[in-house]
């Protein structure tokens, strides 16, 4: 059975000041709660430039947070000005790293070849991709919901392990940030044609125990009906992330 998993991707906010402040009283208000991290693993994707601090903090009061970044360099050391290698990110103790999400392939020109690669670097290092593929709302016209997120997965699996960890997640890029999520019935019906494809790519075992979260507009108000689906394990939350008693509750959400 998959654990569910609540990830909050902060993307360009909070210095590592505000991150410090921010997870302690996350922590402390799941443990007022009595959060089960059973029911829902909780995971945040700060800047680069607040990891060193965020696991100071995780590891000197040993909190139940995980943390990652969110984007790595494709390579693991040399000339490449303002890359970050997943060696870092490990030395940090980051047990996830986003690839893929679409402000990376749309704003920095990300293809599936250089989100392949990614995935590739990821796994040389332990970490464990939080892997990003989602259609705009042209390709949803056009192609239908599914075609363009799962021909997404088949290239950035592409020569991949899977087994070695990987958690998916599908955001329409119609509904990040728009205020305008996608209903449960669409979530469902692409993450199971995701769940589909990687039972092919990485045979039953690996695509039952697979994580497929949603993202896009995900807040306290609409996480239960996602979570109520079958392929649904969670999401990737980004605004909602931000403020700590709308990403409390909805780690705390109640199917
Ligand atoms: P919003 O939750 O702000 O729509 O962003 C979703 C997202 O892009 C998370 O990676």
């Amino acid at each position: 059975s998959r654990t569910p998993f609540i990830a909050g991707n902060w993307k360009m906010n909070l210095d590592h000041l505000q991150a410090i402040a921010f997870v302690q009283k996350l922590a402390w208000s799941l443990a007022d709660a009595k959060h089960d991290f059973a029911d829902a693993e909780v995971a945040v994707f700060p800047p680069f430039t607040d990891i060193r601090s965020v696991q100071t903090l995780v590891s000197a009061d040993d909190l139940p947070i995980a943390y990652g970044g969110q984007d790595l360099s494709q390579h693991d050391s040399g000339a490449y000005t303002g890359e970050v290698s997943g060696a870092f990110l490990a030395k940090l103790d980051c047990r996830y790293v986003i690839i893929g999400h679409s402000e990376r392939r749309t704003l920095h020109g990300e293809s599936d070849a250089d989100v392949n690669a990614k995935v590739k670097a990821a796994h040389r290092h332990g970490l464990i991709p939080v892997l990003c593929v989602g259609e705009t709302a042209d390709d949803l016209e056009q192609h239908g919901a599914s075609a363009v997120p799962v021909a997404q997965l088949r290239a950035a699996l592409d020569g991949v392990d899977a087994g070695k960890g990987l958690v998916v997640a599908y955001e329409p890029v119609w509904a990040i940030g728009s205020g305008k999520a996608a209903t449960p019935e669409q979530a469902q019906q692409v993450a199971a044609a995701l769940r589909a494809v990687l039972g092919e790519i990485a045979g039953d075992e690996v695509a039952a125990s697979t994580r497929i979260l949603y993202g896009g507009s995900v807040k306290a108000a609409n996480i239960a009906s996602f979570l109520r689906e079958p392929d649904v394990d969670g999401a990737l939350v980004g605004g909602a992330s931000l403020d700590l008693d709308e990403f409390s509750s909805i780690v705390r959400f109640k199917k």
